[in-house]
């Protein structure tokens, strides 16, 4: 069960969903495991079992957090209640939310101690043992096989910490490092913007976008960035590039996308915006990005950039033609003395 839900949580971890769409998911399939576990449950004396839900209730908190704990709580806790009879059903739920709020707790207690791999798993698994306190107060007999079952089971959390923890963490680096990747493909080295790689599949989300009023491109390209080089060298230029980047990124909504296309040209581009939209956004991105950039201590540059900028109408999925019109709007700018905005319906 603990391998099975590793590489699901591996698998869901590499979804292109929002985290928590992921969560829930993860949540679902963790406290599926913790209703398994109650099927596998050694009773202790009539109606009263124990087993080890725990497990993938607490690491449900710790590995997603209060939602994927809250998700893995209640659905297990909706088995255990239509499944299984127990003669105290309270102790079961509370002992069953312990686990959860220590597995969320766990991450932040572990930073605090500054423990690593090992020494996390052997804390968390000592955090979701916590709630085995209640045997304390469960009718056991002998009195003596209290202790005992406590023991046992805290050394089967101890392993069964140690197998999970270890599986789920080697999933979730080989995730991170997998998405890493992904995005260093997709991103600019020098700026850290979107490459053109991305240019295309940015735009086909953004004109299939559901209801969407249609999709504002824009081809910003600074002016005269050739002197820039001239005059102060390659490295000011690339500080001119950086500068002019992060500035874009800060002027437009997060939904947007800002693309370095190559050079000094950069796309940007507006989902769900209507023409005049596009145009009032382009026009906002020129004086914004009317700018005095500092090179060093003692040398400044006058900047500034020329946009063309085009809407396409909602589903019309032609980025050739939509680039096409934008770059004819850039070169009318370019034409007409720079720094300035035109904008071009597309046809
Ligand atoms: P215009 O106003 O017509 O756009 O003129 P411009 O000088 O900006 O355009 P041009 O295409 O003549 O020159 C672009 C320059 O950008 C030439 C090239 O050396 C420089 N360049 C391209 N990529 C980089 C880069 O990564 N870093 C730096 N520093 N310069 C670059
Ligand atoms: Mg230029
Ligand atoms: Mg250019």
């Amino acid at each position: 069960m603990m391998g099975a839900i590793a590489l699901i949580y591996g698998g869901v971890q590499r979804l292109g969903w929002s985290r928590p769409a992921r969560h829930v998911l993860l949540g679902l399939a963790f406290g599926f495991g913790a209703s398994v576990q109650m099927m596998q449950s050694l009773t202790l004396a009539p109606g009263i079992i124990v087993d080890s839900r725990a497990l993938f209730i607490g690491f449900a908190g710790a590995f997603l957090g209060p939602l994927g704990a809250m998700v893995a709580l209640v659905s297990s806790a909706i088995l255990r209640m239509s499944f299984v009879s127990t003669a105290s059903p309270v102790i079961a739920i509370v002992s069953m939310c312990v686990a959860a709020l220590m597995g969320s707790l766990w991450p932040p207690v572990r930073s605090w101690l500054g423990l690593g791999d090992l020494g996390g798993l052997v804390l968390l698994a000592a955090m979701i043992s916590l709630p085995l306190v209640v045997l304390a107060w469960l009718p056991v007999d002998p009195e003596h096989s209290r202790l005992m079952i406590g023991m046992i089971l805290v050394l089967l959390n101890l392993a069964g910490a140690l197998v999970f923890g270890t599986l789920l963490q080697r999933e979730r680096s080989a995730a991170q490092r997998e998405r890493a990747l992904v995005a260093e493909t997709q991103t600019d080295a020098l700026t850290g913007v979107l490459n053109r790689r991305s240019f295309e599949r940015r735009f086909s989300d953004a004109d299939g976008l559901a209801g969407s009023r249609g999709t504002g491109l824009m081809i910003v390209d600074i002016d005269h960035f050739k002197r820039v080089n001239d005059v102060h060298g390659h490295e000011a230029g690339d500080i001119v590039l950086r500068a002019a980047a992060t500035r874009l990124r800060n002027a437009v909504r997060p939904g947007d996308s800002v693309i370095r296309l190559g050079g000094e040209e950069f796309a940007v581009l507006l989902p769900d915006v209507d023409a005049q939209e596009a145009e009032r956004a382009a026009h906002r991105l020129q004086r914004m990005l009317t700018m005095n950039c500092r090179i060093d201590e003692a040398r400044r540059v006058d900047i500034t950039v020329s946009i063309g900028v085009t809407h396409l109408p909602p589903g019309s999925a032609a980025l050739p033609v939509a680039s096409r019109t934008a770059d004819g709007a850039l070169y009318r700018a370019k034409s007409d003395g720079r720094a300035r905005v035109v904008f071009c319906p597309c046809t």
